[in-house]
């Protein structure tokens, strides 16, 4: 698979004070043992995970009414999931395999008829790589799922996070996105391993009265008031933010319109009274607040992160909505040029169109997080295509978009056997020379990633 070169120490053991290499121009050669060696030894930035307090995973182990239980089945319980259901599992056998109740051996029985249903897409494919990251294991099978079962329980441990971020799946940071808190996690403060995003969904995209009267620390009653609450929420905690993210393409489109105050105060008015808005006055509502919040993250140099594309879960997917979704962004990033935009997950299955705007906008930047479990052929492919047809300064390669932290190094195996096949087709079929390869290696894994969020400025306080 790999490419030949001369053997040249690149000095890749350091994380985060390996600094982006700027200059496409420096020539390096390609490690011995090729592009395969050289994307192994390049730590990964990881832009995308929903991983819970390590404290709150411990605290878990324990507790009976929580799951998915500590055993193998965990690793079949985020995104694997909605595989299984949409392979025939039915409801219940799913949840006795993330309880408490029934044994590894039991549990295995009621999965593996599915599993082998589905086991070869990038959803499945990345429980058996993580497996074999953590366990040394090919695969989970009825002989191994009690010892897999014993091992993963054993590891949650302090530090685990930082064990299997760093030193099983080479991760120099990860940014999380936490569904457990309202805005932002304060629980702890971000380190050289893991920053959090400030997320706006609560405050402006799914508007949330408590979530307001929170921050203001009083009943908000008027489009002013409001106002002044999102300028106090980015005061907070735009600083401490690596950056901003909402998913609201979940619930709605992406046309975020220009709805002037004086028409958005009355709405807000009857919202704060708890008067039924109708969807379009509630849209009008959202879309005046989230413009607001485009313009503090300009404001507070935080880039967005927009879901865009595929969602996940199963038998709900809205895919005209989703076909939607670059067309509307496009608008947002015209009006606000002072924003950077990040859309998220590749914008799968529009990734033809993301790569047209990270092309044609300066401000619209490329995630591939989560896609190279989503599609595996499709993200290697989209890849090859990006770096020929769009600036590579605008991608950022990697995020692995879970819960479970032990799902991330499959996940970070799986980007890295698709960015050595890029590079080396690439290479193949001469549309890059071995000399460019190390420094764009280096950018899109995570040089990119150092250049648009401003890592220093949190860690700093
Ligand atoms: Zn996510």
């Amino acid at each position: 698979m790999g490419a030949t070169g001369t053997a040249l120490s690149l000095g890749m053991g350091g994380c985060a004070t390996h600094p982006a290499r700027q200059d496409w121009a420096v020539a390096s050669a390609i490690p011995e043992g090729g592009i395969q060696s050289l994307v192994e030894q390049t730590p990964l930035m990881d832009t995308h995970e929903h991983l819970p307090p390590e404290s709150k995973r411990i605290k878990a182990v324990d507790d009976k009414d929580d799951t998915p239980a500590p055993d193998f089945g965990m690793l079949f319980s985020h995104y694997a999931d909605s595989e299984l259901r949409v392979a025939g599992m039915p409801e219940e056998a799913y949840r006795k395999m993330i309880g408490r109740k029934l044994s590894p051996k039991e549990k295995w029985k009621l999965v593996a008829p599915y599993y082998g249903r589905c086991r070869h897409t990038g959803y499945l494919l990345n429980v058996r790589e993580s497996v074999c990251a953590l366990y040394g294991e090919e695969d989970i099978r009825e002989d191994n799922c009690e010892e897999i079962s014993r091992r993963l329980r054993a590891d949650i441990q302090p530090g685990f996070y930082r064990k299997i971020l760093r030193d099983v799946a080479n991760i120099e940071h990860a940014q999380i996105n936490c569904l457990q808190s309202p805005i932002y996690r304060e629980s702890e403060a971000p380190d050289d391993l893991l920053s959090f995003d400030l997320t706006t969904v609560n405050i402006a995209t799914g508007i949330n009265r408590k979530v307001l009267r929170e921050c203001a620390g009083a009943e908000v009653t008027t489009l002013k008031m409001a106002h002044e609450t999102l300028d106090k929420v980015f005061e907070k905690y735009g600083g401490k933010a690596i950056a901003v993210k909402d998913q609201c393409a979940y619930g709605r489109r992406l046309n975020f319109e220009d709805v002037p105050d004086n028409e958005a105060e009355p709405l807000f008015v009857r919202f704060a009274a708890k008067e039924e808005l109708t969807a379009q006055e509630t849209k009008a509502l959202q879309d005046n607040l989230f413009r607001r919040c485009v313009r503090l993250a300009a404001e507070y140099n935080l880039p967005i992160k927009l879901h865009t594309g595929y969602a996940a879960g199963h038998d709900s997917m809205d895919l005209s909505r989703v076909r939607d979704n670059l067309c509307d962004v496009s608008r947002l990033a015209h009006d606000f040029p002072e924003t950077r935009f990040v859309l998220m997950h590749m914008a799968y299955p529009c990734q033809h169109e993301l790569i047209a705007l990270c092309k044609q906008y300066s401000n619209i930047y490329a995630d591939m997080c989560w896609a190279w479990i989503i599609d595996p052929a499709s993200a290697t492919q989209f890849l090859k295509a990006f770096i020929m047809a769009a600036p590579a300064c605008k991608l950022c390669t990697f995020g692995g978009d879970y819960i479970p932290v032990e799902l991330v190094p499959g996940h970070a195996r799986i980007a890295r056997r698709g960015i050595t096949l890029a590079i080396t087709q690439l290479l193949q079929e001469e549309w890059l020379r071995d000399s460019d390869v190390p420094a764009l290696v280096d950018r899109i894994m995570r040089g990119n990633a150092h250049e648009l969020y401003d890592l220093k400025r949190v860690l700093k306080g």
